[in-house]
């Protein structure tokens, strides 16, 4: 029986583990991928606080690990399956194995969004791609497309422009969401051409995209244009199947929690990206895994168990 389980080893997980293992709690944290999560694709992690030099996001990622471990928390690499939590003692089955728990906390995370477009699914790893510091390398002498107009987006058309001849960056609206700091790099690189207002239609191509279709909403005039691959960055939808019906989530997927990351069944907190809150980035996946971690050891403390 463990103290505190911990689904997921982003950064949300990592940091719940830190403070878990250090309060001496039995700590468990179960990944199904690498640990790290998001913050381990991204090249660049420049606003953590404390490293003035910036810090790559799988070092990052890294560095969390071993501190999670130095205090004792343990990260199996296993994929949660099904969990029960309207029991006092919560049961996690993985695809190999049962786990109880006093406590959970679910830091699932979140995944890009997909255009929905025929081909999209076929043609990842072929051409499609949803990021851009993983596969940008591979776009060397290639033209690339990068779908959206938010920071990832333009850190992306950037991080590809430093390979490709050419990288086009294509928004349905005629205004970036970007930050200004980044749109004003953006806007003087001369690698980076703009095309507002538009959304794309279809991916062209047998084998791999060779091209992808676009259509200006405004004209409603549809064009071809040649790329070599598509880097999509419209946004993320959270990893909530897991727990649909189980806790409770807004409309759109995302775990409902109060202050201290409690959801709607005691003993079982969220923390993260999943969870239903104004940013998400590194730092407040950070946060939220330390309240949650702190507020399951004081549930632990005012809770009998032996009932
Ligand atoms: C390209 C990109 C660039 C970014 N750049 C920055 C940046 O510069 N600065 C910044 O602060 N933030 C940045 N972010 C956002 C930041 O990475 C996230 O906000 C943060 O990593 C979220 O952490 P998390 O732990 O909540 O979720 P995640 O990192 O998504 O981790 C969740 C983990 O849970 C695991 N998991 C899910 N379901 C299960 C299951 N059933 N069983 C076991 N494990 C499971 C997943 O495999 C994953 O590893 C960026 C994100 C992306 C995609």
């Amino acid at each position: 029986m463990y103290d505190m389980i911990i689904i997921g080893g982003g950064a949300a997980g990592l940091t719940a583990g830190i403070y878990g293992g250090r309060s001496g709690l039995k700590t468990l944290i179960i990944e199904k991928m690498f640990a790290g999560g998001q913050a381990a694709t991204t090249y660049e992690v420049d606003n953590y606080p404390g490293f003035d030099e910036t810090v790559t996001g799988p070092d990052l990622a890294m560095k969390m690990e071993a501190q999670a471990k130095k205090f004792g928390a343990e990260i199996i690499t296993e994929d949660v399956i099904d969990i029960n939590v309207d029991s006092k003692i919560k049961i996690v089955k993985t695809s190999r194995n049962t786990y109880l728990s006093k406590t959970l906390i679910l830091a699932l995370g979140a995944n890009p969004r997909e255009l929905g477009l025929d081909k999209e699914r076929k043609f990842r790893g072929a051409g499609v791609s949803y990021c851009a510091t993983c596969d940008g390398a591979f776009y060397r002498d290639r033209v690339a497309a990068v779908v959206g107009g938010g920071d990832t987006a333009v850190e992306d058309a950037l991080f590809l422009s430093r390979f490709s001849p050419k990288v086009y960056l294509i928004h349905r609206r005629d205004q970036l969401r970007a930050a200004k700091v980044l749109r004003d790099v953006a806007f003087a690189n001369d690698k980076i051409e703009f095309v507002w207002d538009s959304v794309v239609e279809a991916i062209e191509g047998e084998e791999n995209v060779e091209g992808i279709k676009i259509k200006n909403v405004k004209t409603g005039v549809s064009k071809e244009l040649k790329v070599d691959g598509m880097f999509v960055a419209v946004g993320v939808v959270p990893n909530s199947d897991l727990i649909k019906g189980k806790i409770e989530t807004t409309d759109r997927g995302y775990i409902v929690t109060d202050a201290n990351m409690l959801t709607n069944k005691p003993g079982v907190y969220a923390a993260g990206d999943v969870r239903d809150k104004i940013l998400r980035q590194v730092i407040t996946a950070a946060a939220d895994g330390a309240i949650a971690a702190f507020a399951a050891e004081r549930y632990i403390t005012e809770t009998d168990f032996n009932m």
